[in-house]
């Protein structure tokens, strides 16, 4: 059994007691990490949002030095609907070898086997620093690792590699798309329905705007990029709500549509966005006057490209004693820590299958086989 083990499961029991779904603070959760990890770290700072609601926590151990490695994980879950579970879903549960509990899979067993590894971490004389990245708003399009990276980046002391821990049942994930998410707004002007040259329909704008959207789809269908590790291999672009119009008879003077894009590739991202941008142009000369067609990002978080050379790569091949490497369907922080030019993997415990999911778990192997990359990871970066 992993020495740790244990000290992992109890924090694991607290992390899951906070409520820590996207849309709340998570600052108690911060708190208590912070006050668990400061006997142990070298430095420890925290970014806020605007408002101070939420918080990344950033801790080093070791030298205050670059090259280090980045143990990263969201504190943020997704809600869990009560009646679906078989336990409450902010109470950890043991049942037979697995803990129970909303977040124990994506992302908080990572994070425990990260805090749990911290006092050992500090003990070993280490060469090059580990740090914990504690982020929010990873759900809802990673609100927060940006702030936390741009504090890293502008302050330093900058790491070399970044393990991002989403459950990957401890597999090397090293490629998966982006998720870019936009609200297109259009505002027209309201008129009688028996007079439509007198207003401007912003529903039917949308449509427009729309057919646009699945020309450019069907565009990048046809041309999916070269060895793409992914399923469907190409760039995908889908509408998901449009709200727009009071009444049948009166001319829509404003539609919302919701939409986003799965870039294989960053440049099927700036084809896509460079095309919509003229057509937006176009759109607005069209409209005229007061009325508008506005595209807000709600969140563009990149795709993970990991080059086959990179130290990331090599590192958790030896830490793993595995080679074989996968992508996976959903969104990570990853892609945020290479274009900052950290190397980045993913690589955690437990299944993504339970995600999101009523019930979800990670079992104890799991858990103990994350613990064990990170005692590997401790005594590589330590000094003979
Ligand atoms: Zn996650």
């Amino acid at each position: 059994m992993n020495p740790h083990r244990d000290a992992a499961m109890l924090l694991l029991g607290d992390l899951i007691g906070f409520p820590t779904v996207t849309t709340e603070s998570n600052l108690d959760l911060i708190e208590y990490a912070a006050d668990y990890l400061r006997p142990h770290v070298d430095d420890l700072r925290l970014t806020h949002d605007d408002n101070r609601l939420r918080a990344n926590l950033f801790a080093t151990i070791g030298p205050m030095v670059d090259g280090g490695v980045v143990l990263s994980g969201h504190t943020d879950v997704v809600p869990a609907d009560e009646h679906h579970w078989t336990g409450a879903p902010f109470v950890a549960m043991r049942r037979e070898q697995r803990i129970y509990g909303r977040g124990t899979a994506d992302m908080k067993g990572f994070i425990a086997c990260a805090l749990a590894m911290a006092p050992r971490f500090a003990e070993l004389a280490l060469d090059r620093p580990v740090h914990i990245a504690l982020t929010f708003g990873e759900e809802i399009g990673c609100h927060g690792a940006p702030l936390l990276i741009e504090d890293l980046v502008r302050n330093g002391p900058k790491p070399a590699v970044a393990i991002v821990g989403e459950p990957t049942e401890m597999g090397i994930v090293t490629a998966h798309k982006g998720c870019y998410e936009y609200t297109t707004t259009i505002t027209g002007m309201e008129g009688h329905g028996s007079q439509p040259a007198h207003a401007i329909n912003a529903v039917q704008y949308a449509a427009l705007y729309i057919k646009r959207l699945l020309d450019l789809a069907e565009e990048l269908r046809a041309n999916p990029p070269e060895n793409s590790p992914y399923d469907p291999p190409y760039t995908t672009i889908s509408t998901g709500t449009i709200h727009g119009g009071s009444a049948r008879n009166i001319v829509a003077g404003a539609c919302t549509v919701e939409w986003e894009m799965r870039p294989a590739t960053r440049s099927d991202a700036r084809l896509v966005l460079d095309s919509l941008r003229r057509f937006e142009a176009e759109l607005g000369a069209e409209l005229g006057g007061e009325a508008s067609i506005v595209t807000v990002a709600e969140g563009e978080v990149d795709g993970l490209e990991t080059d086959p050379g990179s130290e990331a790569l090599a590192l958790m091949r030896e830490l793993l004693d595995e080679s074989d490497v996968a992508s996976v369907p959903f969104g990570t922080e990853a892609g945020l820590y290479q274009r900052a030019g950290i190397d980045a993997v993913v690589c955690g415990p437990g299944t993504i299958d339970v995600a999101h999911q009523p019930d979800e778990y990670v079992s104890l192997e799991q858990l103990e086989a994350c613990l064990d990359m990170m005692e590997g990871l401790g005594e590589k970066l330590s000094k003979d």
